[in-house]
């Protein structure tokens, strides 16, 4: 049996193989990639030849192809078309990971070769500055008997993240919420009732309806569900998932303290944000403080509107239903009304990749010949103005019992100079399939939001791989995104994708007025329900030392001031994924953070004529080509001339 993974792959874009490559692939490929990996490493550490870059920093970052290659297959199929299959692997595979990582970073010999390099050529600096970052942050600095206390933190966190999102997937698949009669669906449309019914046939359960859960507290059925005692059903499911993972993740936090500990912080958030953009907990602590009141103050406002026209005290699953009243009643607005312009292949095609297309010359091929990991997957080539090709853009869009919830960007194969690997990526969304597919515009919204990282990923012009494209502080990352958000919205763009998927009218020009208006009502909300889950993650990385994870959570809030019964937090911590098992531990704030960096991009956009192909060339060039390997703060500067201001996000938000 040949293994796909033990070579490169000879598609296109190195594209990975996906027809080829089945279950027992992984296994024997992970051990044979690991193993060739260390022997690299070790060979590296013991050259008898003085270390220079090109013999110890280069020579790493050609090092362990295998083991990305299966890497970055398996990962990338755990998340979004698991099977039991992958999910024992996973298992058992991720704390290997996890050590084989640390005697990489805890190689006595390697590491003195690296302090031991010198480079005059600034790139090379800031690579070699990083590696030595790495090594200390996993750390290189300390005693026998401490590294092997981090090596076996190391190995139980991760089989503890495993764990957490294997549990949270099964938990929302069994907590979707079955309604036995039609008639409780009142409020929804006759496709999104079909659809519903639909989705149970294919559960097993002819004849009913299954109400699935998307990840986040807020189930978007709640907003047009008239029957209350199915909203509160629905809402309840959704709060009370991960049950079994509250023993999990006092375990996570507690480990991640002391592994700070080890390493000379006082908590998780101090060790993590000594590698950010924000630098310190306290530049974090003071940003947040500034929004929680004015934010809370709006949220209480919007409740009384609602409350004014529910004519009673509402709770949290009725929030969402008469927001949606008070924005028909004040704009004339019926959310329900407007999916049926927004149709997916529309929205992307005529409105994502015609806005690449507009700002930065791209064109987009869709090669049906090349197959993707699953049978939604469809596979594009990307080009630029001048046609040279830039990497292959995969789409998986759909939601399906598989796949974790959220929406994500992957990098399947990183672009660099080094090793001549052109960019490819794929984009993950969770939207329920139709015929056609129609969307609410947050997820269009979302669409817009991935494709901002999939750019970052497809116009990485760097060198070394580990400064591939995303390859940026997590504070820093969801910078881009956002960005490319703002032509979601924009009169052109929106002109040209927004169209009825029937009769091809475009969406009327008042009703776009309106819609744009509306998007301002509920920001009091949006802002709370999110600051609460950033202050959650907060607490649990800052203050946690012990004590069950709802008490905790329960006082983190109060303490906070964001304790509002009907706006609670984005997600609870027992499916707060982005914090146990993503990679957000004590980076939730990010989005914000990055939101100040974006909001003041969208004014230079406007203040330099908006949709060209001059600024989008200016902002390639500065900003998204540069992955890692310059500052990111320094970029921003270069880009912008001059340092952030936070005054265009509180406008925004409605915070000033
Ligand atoms: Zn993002």
């Amino acid at each position: 049996m040949t293994n796909p993974f033990l070579t490169p792959s000879a598609l296109p874009y190195r594209l990975p193989p996906f027809a080829e490559i089945r279950e027992e692939h992984y296994v024997p490929a992970f051990e044979r990639g690991m193993a060739e990996h260390l022997a690299e490493v070790d060979a590296i550490a013991s050259d008898p030849a003085p270390a220079t870059f090109a013999n110890t920093v280069e020579a790493l970052e050609r090092a362990g192809e295998t083991l990305q290659r299966v890497s970055i297959v398996f990962f990338n199929q755990a998340g979004s078309d698991t099977t039991p299959g992958i999910q024992e692997i996973q298992k058992e595979i991720t704390p290997k990971l996890a050590a084989h990582g640390d005697s990489i970073h805890l190689n006595a010999a390697l590491y003195a070769r690296l302090k031991a390099v010198r480079t005059d050529v600034p790139e090379e600096q800031w690579l070699l500055q990083r590696y030595l970052t790495d090594f200390v942050r996993a750390g290189a600095e300390l005693d026998e008997g401490q590294q092997a206390r981090l090596r076996a933190i190391n190995e139980e966190l991760s089989g503890l993240a495993t764990s957490f999102q294997q549990n949270l997937l099964a938990d929302t698949n069994e907590r979707a919420v079955a309604v036995d009669d039609a008639s409780a669906l009142d409020g929804l449309s006759a496709d999104e009732i079909a659809g519903l019914r639909e989705t149970a046939a294919q559960r097993g359960l002819d004849g009913k309806y299954l109400i699935t859960l998307v990840l986040p507290t807020g189930q978007p059925v709640l907003s047009s569900l008239t029957d209350r005692s199915l909203r509160e059903r629905v809402h309840r499911a959704s709060t009370g998932r991960g049950a079994a993972n509250a023993g999990l993740i006092t375990r996570i936090a507690r480990l991640r303290r002391e592994r700070a500990n080890l390493l000379g912080y006082r908590n998780h958030a101090e060790f993590v944000l000594a590698d950010q953009t924000a630098g310190t907990t306290g530049a974090v602590t003071e940003m947040l403080d500034k929004l929680v009141t004015p934010a809370v103050a709006n949220a209480r406002r919007e409740q009384e509107a609602l409350e004014e026209q529910a004519g009673f005290p509402i709770e949290a699953w009725d929030w969402a239903f008469y927001a949606e009243k008070v924005r028909q009643a004040r704009y004339d607005i019926d959310s329900a009304a407007m999916r049926p312009y927004f149709e997916l292949n529309r929205v992307l095609v005529d409105g994502v990749f015609h806005a690449a297309h507009r700002l930065y010359g791209l064109s987009f091929t869709e090669r049906p010949d090349l197959i993707g990991y699953h049978p939604d997957v469809r596979v594009w080539e990307v080009a630029n103005e001048d046609g040279s090709p830039l990497g292959l853009f995969l789409g998986d869009f759909h939601a399906r019992a598989s796949k974790r919830g959220g929406a994500w960007m992957n990098s399947l194969v990183h672009q660099s100079g080094l090793t001549g690997h052109r960019p490819v990526v794929v984009n993950n969304l969770n939207i329920v399939k139709g015929e056609p597919t129609l969307m609410t515009f947050d997820e269009v919204n979302t669409m817009f939001h991935e494709f901002g990282h999939a750019l970052h990923g497809l116009f990485s012009d760097v060198r070394f791989p580990r400064f591939s494209g995303t390859s940026v502080p997590r504070d820093f990352v969801e910078y881009p995104s956002q960005v490319n958000e703002m032509w979601a919205t924009h009169p052109e763009i929106l002109a040209n994708y927004a169209r009825h998927h029937e009769t091809g009218e475009p969406m009327p020009g008042e009703l776009v007025d309106r819609m744009l208006e509306a998007q301002k009502f509920n920001q009091g909300f949006a802002t709370v329900e999110y600051l609460a889950a950033t202050l959650l993650d907060w607490a649990w990385h800052t203050d946690y030392e012990g004590g069950d994870a709802e008490t905790f959570e329960v006082a983190a809030l109060r303490g906070a001031g964001l304790d509002l019964p009907a706006v609670p937090p984005r997600y609870r911590s027992t499916y707060f994924a982005h914090i146990w098992a993503s990679g957000y531990a004590a980076g939730y704030y990010s989005y914000i953070w990055s939101e100040v960096l974006d909001a003041d991009t969208v004014d230079w956009f406007t203040e330099n004529g908006g949709l060209t192909r001059e600024n989008g060339d200016v902002f390639r060039s500065r900003l998204l080509s540069k992955g890692g390997s310059a500052d990111p703060m320094e970029a921003f500067r270069a880009f912008r001339g001059r340092d952030p201001r936070i005054e265009p996000l509180l406008e925004r938000r409605g915070l000033l």
